[in-house]
């Protein structure tokens, strides 16, 4: 027998990028483990990670280059060299820009996201301002809160030193897996856990305190707990005096939100929401544990998710250890991470629409609404689109994106499978995954490696940068950065760190970057909030000053989406909430690995089964689930975890779309986000 070699690989399922030993035996790789390398993980894998030799030998790969033959969409597509495809790409994106303006072409990247500076570039040096992501939905309205609000970019809790720690919507055993030992280590410690999520989690079931509110009310439970913190003294005086812009106007405005108002709006009962802002406010250093997208997947998102995020400042937890610190630990420079900028010459997509995104982030354009921007021409002709990873089910009623894609002059896209979304392109790109390219990665603590290539490229697949360096090249654009080859782009992005490549490729473990940022704490104590006051703004002037064009409030106001919806709630009477994780799955792709759809199945629609007793519906009963948006079919779940009144259905099963449901104008004004984890349905049993 050969021998087996191990190799260091990042796991690419999900955005935590655990570390593996991947056994390699004749060039294949033939089993995976956690690596004990990393503290934090310390061997773990999840139920994706551990299948994740079904992701890499999927029988849904691209192995090569393809262009369609059929008629646009047939899915008829035939194999073409390297060669013809970037000269085809060169010569129709060319040819778009000469007749149409660089804006009419848009570059998106979906899933996995580590190249996207790289892509950026390629936007800015073709003259695009059109450059976006699956952030269009995902993350970056939270960011945009915290922008909006504290003048920086999201600070996530230093778990390891808090003595509270409330997780608001944040599942963390089901999807963000390495962060549960420092969960476990706080509880071991005696640290307080308020779990604050809609359905009883495995996470919630562990809490001293579970606030299980209806979805999409979160903004009235924060309300509510900073009346509790104002009302009984609790709140940090002296922080909120020196550096909070708008505490009188938030003060008098949390006033008309009592616990026992919040109770009728959320569902939690009134002394529970007080216990939980005496304990928050009471046994700090307290940090929030936000999910990056499920407050904001409501159409009140940004405010809603304001409201929550104020309580930091409010009890002065913001930028200390424990709390929610700006940076809790060293950092490493890199070349391109935060460094390139959106070319900004010319009106991007969803700048009309949605201009305050513009106006706090320089990365990304807002693309929710790329199927009305494509469909009708709006703000201009929308020609071509160069994708990677593009996934037409990660927008509200997707096959409304499909219909659009279908129209384009131009369609590319690069994905690792051949997914229902390359059904609409010109031509099929096949990236490689994880285990057969290099890749920088940046650890925690400063710490840097190389997610080792474990086996040779599957077919002819690529490094999603080499695809893209090789595009730029095809174009003849200017940017010198993209005239690099593959290594020395990696080279330069390591260059600041003091390390090199060959470092790293002797140090599989990960080493330390030589020009270590330390970790700092009370910012504000040395520099201003980066907001236009210099202070946390609970009023926002950012918001404030769209008051009157497009209603937008500084104040974290709330407001009820079953009120400022006009869907008919007799017809619709259930809360649709979508989108929670199952610990097998992640988004669509993960669908394709069998040994994880062994775990379960059907498509489960979970419901209470006193509401399922009203409609004669049976555990297992086929069942038809429509929303003002659309239909699916699923199979009935008893599921006493949520509220009565609600059901829950996960996302990304190519057999049952949850997000057809969605109507796709069912937004949050603010951030575009939709609002996935609060519409309206009804259920009825299937004959
Ligand atoms: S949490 Fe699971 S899917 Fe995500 S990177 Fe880690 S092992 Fe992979």
């Amino acid at each position: 027998m050969s021998e087996k070699t191990i190799k260091k690989v990042r796991c690419n399922i999900c955005a935590s990028g655990c570390l593996m030993d991947a056994y390699v035996e004749d060039g294949k790789v033939v089993s995976v483990e956690g690596s004990k390398d990393t503290p934090m993980q310390n061997g773990g894998l999840c139920a994706k990670g551990a299948a994740s030799r079904q992701y890499l030998y999927n029988k849904d790969r691209i192995l090569y280059p393809m262009k369609q033959v059929g008629e646009k969409g047939s899915g008829k597509f035939e194999r073409i060299s390297w060669e013809e495809a970037y000269d085809a790409i060169a010569k129709k994106m060319l040819q778009i820009r000469e007749t149409y303006g660089p804006q009419s072409a848009v570059f998106y990247v979906g899933y996995p996201k580590w190249f996207r500076p790289a892509m950026l570039r390629l936007a800015n040096a073709y003259g695009s301002p059109n450059y976006c992501t699956e952030s269009s939905t995902c993350f970056q309205a939270s960011d945009l809160a915290w922008r909006a609000t504290y003048g920086n970019h999201i600070c996530f809790p230093d778990m390891m030193h808090a003595n509270t720690i409330m997780l608001w919507s944040s599942n963390l055993y089901h999807s963000n897996t390495p962060m549960t030992k420092g969960y476990r280590k706080l509880k071991e410690r005696g640290g307080k856990i308020i779990v604050v999520d809609p359905r009883k989690t495995v996470t919630a079931k562990d809490a001293d305190i579970h606030l299980q509110l209806i979805p999409g009310t979160d903004g009235a439970l924060a309300l509510a707990m900073a009346n509790v913190i104002i009302e009984e003294n609790l709140y940090d005086k002296e922080f909120v005096e020196k550096y909070v812009y708008g505490f009188e106007e938030y003060r008098k405005y949390v006033r008309e939100y009592s616990p026992e108002r919040a109770a009728e709006i959320t569902g939690v009962d009134a002394e529970l929401i007080r216990k939980a802002a005496r304990c928050y406010a009471g046994n700090g250093p307290a940090g929030i544990m936000f999910s990056v997208s499920t407050i904001v997947h409501n159409i009140n998102g940004v405010q809603n998710y304001r409201a929550v995020q104020s309580l930091i400042a409010l009890t002065g937890n913001y930028d200390i250890p424990g709390g929610n610190p700006s940076r809790p630990g060293p950092a490493v420079p890199l070349n391109e991470f935060g460094q390139v900028k959106r070319f900004n010459g010319i009106e991007a997509i969803g700048e009309k629409d949605f201009p305050v995104w513009f106006d706090l982030s320089c990365e990304e354009a807002q693309c929710t609404r790329l199927a009305d921007y494509i469909l009708q021409e709006d703000p201009y002709p929308i020609k071509a689109v160069l994708g990677f990873g593009l996934n037409h089910n990660m927008w509200p009623q997707p096959e409304y994106l499909q219909k659009a894609l279908k129209t384009l002059d131009f369609y590319v896209n690069v994905d690792i499978f051949y997914s229902e979304s390359c059904r609409m392109a010109d031509i099929i790109l096949p990236a490689a995954s994880s285990f057969e390219r290099d890749e920088v990665i940046r650890g925690r603590g400063g710490i840097l490696s190389l997610s080792e290539k474990a086996v040779e490229p599957l077919g002819e697949s690529k490094n999603d940068i080499e695809i893209i360096l090789d595009l730029a090249k095809a174009m003849k654009l200017e940017d010198p950065v993209l005239q690099l080859n593959l290594e020395e782009y990696m080279q330069y992005i390591l260059e600041p760190s003091g390390l090199t490549l060959k470092d790293l490729r002797e140090h599989p473990e990960g080493m330390k970057g030589k020009n270590v940022i330390p970790p700092e704490f009370k910012t504000y104590e040395k520099r201003p909030f980066n907001t236009p006051s210099g202070k946390v703004e609970f009023v926002s002037q950012a918001l404030n000053k769209y008051e009157k064009t497009y209603g937008y409030k500084g104040l974290p106001e709330y407001q009820d989406f079953r009120e400022i919806s006009e869907v008919d709630r007799e017809e619709y009477p259930f809360i649709l909430n979508t989108g929670s994780r199952k610990p097998q799955y992640f988004h669509s792709r993960t669908y394709r690995m069998s040994w994880l759809n062994d775990l379960e199945g059907s498509t489960l629609i979970e419901m209470h089964p006193e509401d399922a007793k009203k409609l004669s519906i049976n555990e297992k009963d086929p069942v038809l689930v429509s929303s003002p948006a659309g239909k699916i079919e699923g199979t009935a779940s008893f599921c006493v975890n949520g509220k009565q009144g609600m059901v829950n259905i996960y996302h990304g099963n190519q057999e049952a779309d949850a997000n057809e449901l969605i109507a796709r104008d069912y937004l949050d004004p603010i951030s575009g986000f939709p609002g996935y984890k609060s519409y309206f349905c009804k259920v009825e049993k299937r004959g």
